[in-house]
């Protein structure tokens, strides 16, 4: 029921356009892992999720992205609505020994002997908590930070708090579902819908922007939807992979959106000649025809974005 995440697809894309010896390049390989880590602990999460049975009318969310007013967003793991209660699950994929210091707020991760500190979870989940009570919604909120890791050891965890391991959480969420109904089946769909309706993409700024890497620096052309690496042209309609040596006779398709992922929100023909390296403004006009792009007019010259509907 989970996808990758966004960032997770969009760093894959930036590190196959990244020289081996970018400098960026192992500090973003780095924020990769982190997320792919996480990633693979929601799973985790997830399955232990699909062995409870839940109540009718039960919905379960995964990587929610709420836009609870115009200066509050919160993104939250997974978040279970049903008649009876909404539950925010914060998931923790860390292994080593994890240190609560609840006096100072502050969590300390030691693995190997080395102490690295990182947010609360406890005060991460809190804030989404009373993010969502803004939204008046009519049933009781609890919380559960659930670790994924079976290489994973707690210490000084606070008694009053919902920490979990995976294997805990199933009892916690049974416990939930003997509660009683709060609401009927037209306010369960009605909150469904709201919840739905603050729902939202992040906008975000390009990669390169965020992670101050000029795109000039980018490995350009063409790649390979099944390998990576450069394509090369071998008649008017075909390019040959240099690696796999596989043939894609459409290209552009799955290759436009690194632009706009990585570069800008918009190209030109000029651009889209000079990023992919067509042999003429006249071919990558054609190439751009084809991906179904939102032509935007400026004063001088054509641009175009990606149609949301499309992709
Ligand atoms: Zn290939």
């Amino acid at each position: 029921m989970r996808n990758f995440p966004q960032s997770y697809i969009e760093l894959s894309r930036l590190l196959l356009r990244l020289e081996p010896s970018h400098s960026s390049k192992k500090e973003v390989e780095k924020k990769f892992h982190q997320i792919e880590a996480g990633y693979f602990g929601e799973k985790l999460v997830d399955n232990t999720l699909l062995e409870l049975i839940f109540p009718p009318h039960s919905c379960i969310l995964t990587d929610v992205h709420l836009k609870i007013h115009n200066h509050l967003y919160i993104q939250m793991d997974t978040l279970i609505i049903t008649k009876k209660y909404l539950l925010v699950i914060e998931v923790k994929n860390i292994v080593g020994t994890i240190t609560f210091q609840k006096h100072n707020g502050q969590t300390i991760r030691t693995l190997d002997g080395v102490k690295t500190p990182f947010e609360c979870p406890i005060s991460q989940i809190n804030r989404h908590i009373q993010a969502l009570e803004q939204l008046r919604l009519p049933l009781p909120i609890f919380k559960a930070i659930v670790f994924s890791s079976n290489r994973v050891i707690l210490e000084n965890v606070p008694m009053d708090e919902p920490i979990f391991f995976r294997k805990n959480l199933s009892t916690y969420i049974h416990q939930l579902n003997q509660k009683e109904d709060r609401i009927d089946t037209s306010q369960f769909n009605d909150l469904i819908r709201r919840i739905q309706l603050k729902q939202h993409e992040m906008q975000r700024k390009s990669l390169c922007d965020r992670w101050r890497i000029s795109p000039e620096s980018l490995i350009k052309g063409l790649l390979c939807n099944l390998c990576g690496n450069i394509l090369y042209k071998i008649s008017n309609k075909t390019w040959k992979c240099t690696k796999c040596e596989s043939n894609d006779r459409n290209p552009i398709t799955h290759n436009i959106n690194d632009y706009f992922i990585l570069v800008k929100d918009s190209i030109t023909t000029i651009e889209c000649k000079e990023f992919f390296g067509f042999s003429s403004t006249h071919e990558a006009y054609y190439m751009l025809k084809k991906c179904n792009l939102i032509n935007v007019n400026n004063a001088r010259k054509s641009a175009y974005r990606k149609n949301i509907e499309v992709f």
